[in-house]
Formats: structure tokens, sequence, C-alpha cells
């Protein structure tokens, strides 16, 4: 999540980085990434400074109104989900498609917030993903605190690659939001101010309130993503980055918080991926589903989640049992953590199998037998059509003949068309419940298992000292 403000503005001319520099996203030289981004220094400096001493003469002078308060609120709401919803998980990773009149409302309040152009923020956020934790993320956690959640703003970063953000950069309207970054803030700042002065009547609240301790409260708590979120809560999805999930944090950020399991599946447009999860940016995006305006939007499968649960409980119990190698049979126990982990993930990958299987044949047998009867409808008519010309054509004393002889042929098309039809359905049906037998006995498999997992994973992560006596102690 980012904050560019100095970044270059590099929309108007093509990228000087040759094809080498573009494929490794080479680091700037150390001379060039010391040097300050003085627009970023002058302007976060600037308008904390700012803050600082407006803030306490406004308190001393004026008592703070629930208008201003509600207001102020409000654009905090609408320029967070904006970044969430817009810049991240429409823009950055393209979870979703929407229509242009919402991805306006999000350009919109994602400039009020301040947090620079929607090429930029994708740019070093995809770089983020990509890179995790090394020298070439731009918000590297392993680096500290301060500099992941505001001194990497500070520093000059290396130009915008465009091949990172090829299926944005051809987009005129973001080339646009891009080039004039700078001035569309200023302008939307100014309507968000003027707003909430019309709303209190209270002209310099509404600066040093709805302006400059919103874009403090937004700032910080986007920033909190990029330091907090990769130091303080839990890891249940993976442990091979440092991003945790932490409910506070989705609560400051509209859903952000839940980063392990996004930093895990970053394709998916939830980040809060348990329905009982803080994440109001996912309840907003399926809601607009729900009425048309968002579509394509994507989900990991239940069971490929499981599946990683699973990695990741393998390899927490794995390194548990590491520390408990003088005090218990590590090899017996190593062995079974592996052979209960192999198994149930075979039994999930069979599953999975199955059930997308079911899925695809469910649609491929209900288009097939729409296919079939439509031709043989066709097939039927021509005949028809065919025999009524023929019958026109012979003379009277035909006729009979001719009905006779229509009428056995539509009987014998219609018999074979019957025929077919039935034995497709006939055959449909065996592979279907064949398929669903199959997935039955797998679940009954898998739940026993993951109920054998927990137990496992209870004994060996979570019990308290004076329970490890239940496992074998090393002859
Ligand atoms: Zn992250
Ligand atoms: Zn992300």
């Amino acid at each position: 999540m980012s904050f560019p403000l100095g970044r270059d503005n590099c929309a108007a001319r093509p990228a000087r980085q040759n094809a080498l520099d573009l494929m490794s996203q080479a680091p700037a030289s150390p001379a060039r990434s010391r040097s300050l981004d003085w627009t970023n220094v002058l302007f976060l400096g600037g308008y904390h400074l700012l803050l600082v001493i407006l803030l306490p003469i406004y308190l001393i002078q004026a008592d703070v109104s629930a208008s201003l308060v509600w207001s102020t609120a409000g654009l905090w709401t609408l320029c967070l989900l904006a970044i969430t919803m817009g810049y991240h998980r429409l823009y950055a990773h393209v979870t979703y498609k929407t229509h242009p009149m919402i991805e306006a409302f999000l350009a919109f309040w994602g400039t009020v917030a301040t947090q620079g152009s929607i090429f930029s923020w994708s740019h070093d956020h995809r770089i983020h993903h990509r890179h995790v934790d090394t020298d070439l993320d731009p918000y590297s956690a392993p680096k500290g605190f301060w500099h992941s959640h505001v001194l990497w703003m500070l520093r000059k970063r290396p130009e915008i690659n465009p091949r990172i953000i090829q299926d944005l950069w051809k987009r005129p309207t973001l080339q646009f939001q891009h080039k004039h970054f700078g001035s569309l803030m200023v302008v939307a700042n100014t309507l968000a101010w003027a707003a909430v002065w019309a709303i209190t009547g209270d002209p310099f609240g509404a600066f040093v309130i709805g302006v400059l301790l919103r874009m403090f409260l937004v700032h910080h708590c986007t920033w909190f993503i990029n330091s907090l979120a990769h130091m303080w809560g839990s890891q249940p999805y993976s442990t091979e980055h440092t991003a945790v999930n932490n409910f506070i944090l989705s609560i400051l950020t509209f859903g952000e918080g839940y980063h392990n399991y996004h930093h895990t599946f970053a394709g998916d447009y939830r980040n809060g991926v348990r329905w009982w999860q803080f994440d109001p940016a996912k309840i907003a995006i399926w809601t607009l589903s729900k009425i048309g305006l968002a579509r394509d939007l994507k989900k990991v499968n239940q069971l490929t989640i499981k599946r990683r649960l699973v990695a990741a409980d393998r390899h927490l119990m794995m390194e548990r049992l590491e520390e408990l190698k003088h005090r218990i049979d590590v090899d017996s126990w190593s062995q079974r953590v592996e052979d209960a982990a192999a198994s149930l993930t075979e039994n999930l990958n069979g599953l999975k199998t199955a059930s997308d299987k079911l899925q695809r044949l469910k649609k491929e047998t209900f288009d097939n037998v729409r296919t079939a009867k439509a031709a043989k409808v066709g097939e039927m008519r021509a005949v028809r059509d065919e025999t009524i010309q023929q019958m026109r054509s012979v003379r009277d004393e035909k006729m009979a003949e001719m009905r006779t002889a229509r009428d056995e042929t539509i009987q014998q098309v219609r018999d074979a068309g019957q025929e077919t039809l039935q034995q497709m359905r006939q055959r449909r049906d065996e592979e279907l419940e064949l398929l669903q037998q199959r997935i039955d006995e797998l679940k009954a498999t898998v739940s026993d298992e993951m109920d054998a997992w927990k137990e496992m994973v209870h004994l060996l992560l979570e019990t308290p000292e004076s329970r490890l006596a239940m496992i074998p102690v090393t002859a």
C-alpha cells in the first residue's frame, strides 16, 4: 500500500528500462535509493506538522460538533473502502470486475485518500506480493516497523515498470488519473473540505478535522497493513511469509487485517474468508454482484484452503517435534504426522477432482441433452417438410399411401430420438450416481482424518506441558 506522490509521471513517455531490467525488477542503485523523495518528505512532514499545530488551537477555541465528527467519520469510511475495494482488490489484484460507475466512485474516493495514483499504488503492491520480505519488496517488514510503515515512502523509488501493471496501463482513464494525480488530489480534497464545511458551517474545523485529521487517520490505518499486519497476529495459513491475521487491523481497514490469508491466496476477492470474519469490503463486493454491478468474483476453493491449512499445521508440528526431540520418540511421531498429512492431502485432492468432475459432468450432460434434443427436432422437421413436399407433388391416388409412409418415417425418427435420449439420460444418471458415491466416501474419510488431525495438532501444538506425558517417552 503506497503513497508515492513524488513518483515521476511516466504516463506520457515510454519506460526507459531495458527488457532485462523490466523482467528482473532490478532495484535502484544504492546511491539513488538513498536520495530523499522531497515531494513526499515535504507533503507528509508538512501536513503532520500542520496537524500538530492546528489541532490543539482548534480544540481550545471551539467545541467539536457532532456533525463534524460524523461527516469526518463518513469521509474516513469512504476513503478506506475505496482503497480496500478499489485500489487493492479491484486494481492491484483484479479479483473482480465492476461497472464503470462504481469504478469512478472508487477512483474518486481513492484520490481523496491521497495514497498516490492507481498505477503507482498497484505497481508497488504487486512487487510487494511478488518479492515479499526481500530487498526488492518496497515495504519489506523485516527492515523494521518504521521502514514498512512510512520511511520507505521518503526515499526515491525506481520508476514505474509498465509491464507489472500491463493490464491497467492501457486504460486511458487510469492514465489520466496517474498523469494529473497532484491536481486531482487537491481538487478532490477541496471538494471534501467544502462538503464538510457545508454540513457543519465551520470552515476551520472542516479543514483541521475533516481534511488534516482524516488524512492522518486514513494514512496510518492503511500503513498499518504494511507494518503491523506483517508483525502482530496469527499465521494460520502460512509461515512462509511474515504476513499475519489481525482482527483489530481488519476493523481499521474494512477487512484488510486477514493479511496472512491474503498473502497466501492473493487472488481471492475476500480477505476474511470465514463468514464471521470482519470484512465489509467482501460483503460490499458480493452485494454489488447480486445487483448486477460486479461480476467474475474470484474465490479460492474451500478444499484448496483446507489443503493449505494441513500443510501449515504439518510445518508447525514438525518444528515442535524438533524442539521435543530430547524428550520423545521424534522419529515415530514425525512418521505419524507425515503419514496423516499425506493421506489427508491425497484425499482432499481426490475430493476436489471428483467434485470438479461432478460439476462439469452435470453441466456437460445438460448441454448435451439439450443439443441432442434440438438436433432431433430439427431432423424430424426436415423429414416432415420433405414428405409434405413430396405428397403435394404426387397424384391424388398416391396420397393415402404417402401419408402412411410419412407417419411411419416420423414414428421411426421419433422412436430413434427417444431411444438416444433415454440412453443418454441413463448413462448420465449412472455416472452421476457413481461419482456421488465416491464423493460421499471421500467426505467420510476426510472427516475422520480431519478429526484425527485436529487431535494431533491439539496434542502437539496447544497442550500444556503436563499433557505432553501422553506422548510416549523414548526408550
Ligand atoms: Zn503485505
Ligand atoms: Zn494485496
